[in-house]
């Protein structure tokens, strides 16, 4: 398929428009005017919910959601039932690696002391993989406190362990931000996500959204996410990642926390006003590095000037639980193409 006119999103940015051949087996060449292509984006951080809760989300609706929001690639966190593997003891990292897994997590509760950390910090390190932890001291609540602990307790262990990875998920407070700004100028392997919903929500949205504002951490102070925002400028964020938890709706009303991740992530990304550099960086390369995946033959279409209502009925995924519901994105995923084929391709209307 010949893209003609279209902006390519590399790492320095958007290039000048051009035609670009995308390997689409029956796709016609098409005008792209006005339309950017990105590498597939890939989202460190997904709930998939299988097995265990076919009614929250399976492996098809979930990659279907995700190929549509423009994700090729997404980490599936292990609090499943029964759990892909997690827990109060030590996993088998080397033969976890051995059948596929990236990185070892503790997402859905942080249930890890120091020593702990510092034992699988050891045994991921053997292995070759990074450890992803949900830093949040379980002790003290989901307060900004409670973060800060745990990231501070984190890379304590860090430090001890020569040759580890640590990635902190869904950074949340300024506090965090800036113990993993002054971590990484000490030259600790460090990484860190942050998700669309920080970025672009606070706890001013909370008391509107009742129920549908509730995920862990919370939603914060205005502040907690200005400092987000430049930490992801200036790189002490590495990616974004988007916590993608659906629930059914009746789980959600009783209080669950965690949102719909996928289908609102580009529009809310774009609309944060990052540079292409950022974007791409943020969104395409650094989630790809920190576990060590190389880029494939995966693609994504973008109108970058699509304005849309953000409307749960339409989602792909089981779960409709978005803090966005009503709000009017810019910015939508046209065409999703993965190794050749294409994926998902909405029918653009022009609303
Ligand atoms: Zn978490
Ligand atoms: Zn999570």
């Amino acid at each position: 398929m010949r893209l003609h006119h279209v902006r390519v999103l590399g790492p320095t940015g958007l290039s000048t428009a051009q035609t670009v051949e995308v390997n689409a087996e029956g796709a016609e060449d098409r005008d792209a005017t006005g339309l950017v292509l990105s590498p597939g984006w890939m989202d460190l951080h997904a709930h998939l919910r299988d097995p265990g809760f076919p009614q929250k989300e399976t492996l098809l609706s979930g990659a279907t959601s995700a190929a549509v929001g423009g994700f090729t690639h997404v980490l599936a966190m292990a609090n499943t039932d029964p759990v892909t593997d997690r827990g109060r003891q030590l996993t088998d990292a080397i033969a976890l690696k051995a059948v596929g897994a990236v990185a070892l997590s503790d997402d859905g509760r942080h249930a890890i002391d120091r020593a702990m950390l510092g034992r699988a910090l050891e045994a991921a390190a053997a292995a070759g993989l990074p450890v992803l932890i949900h830093a949040q001291a379980e002790g003290l609540g989901d307060d900004p406190d409670a973060e800060a602990v745990a990231v501070t307790e984190a890379l304590d262990a860090l430090r001890d362990v020569g040759g580890a990875r640590l990635h902190m998920q869904h950074v949340s407070t300024r506090a965090a931000v800036d113990l993993i700004g002054a971590a990484k100028s000490e030259g600790l392997p460090v990484t860190a996500e942050a998700t669309p919903h920080h970025l672009a929500l606070s706890s001013r949205d909370v008391f509107a959204l009742g129920p549908h504002g509730n995920v862990n951490p919370p939603l914060r102070s205005p502040d907690d996410r200005d400092a987000l925002c430049e930490a992801l400028v200036d790189g002490v964020i590495d990616a974004i990642a988007t916590d993608h938890a659906p629930h059914e709706l009746a789980a959600k009303q009783a209080g669950a926390n965690g949102f719909h991740g996928f289908e609102t992530a580009v529009g809310v990304v774009l609309g944060l006003g990052l540079d292409g550099g950022t974007v791409y960086r943020a969104c395409v390369s650094r989630p790809r590095e920190i576990v060590g995946q190389s880029l494939e033959d995966e693609w994504i279409l973008i109108d970058p000037d699509a304005e849309w209502r953000v409307d749960a009925a339409s989602f792909k995924s089981r779960g409709k639980n978005t803090p966005f519901q009503g709000r009017r994105l810019r910015g939508r995923v046209i065409m999703t193409v993965c190794r050749g084929q294409v994926v998902t391709e909405r029918v653009m209307q022009h609303v």
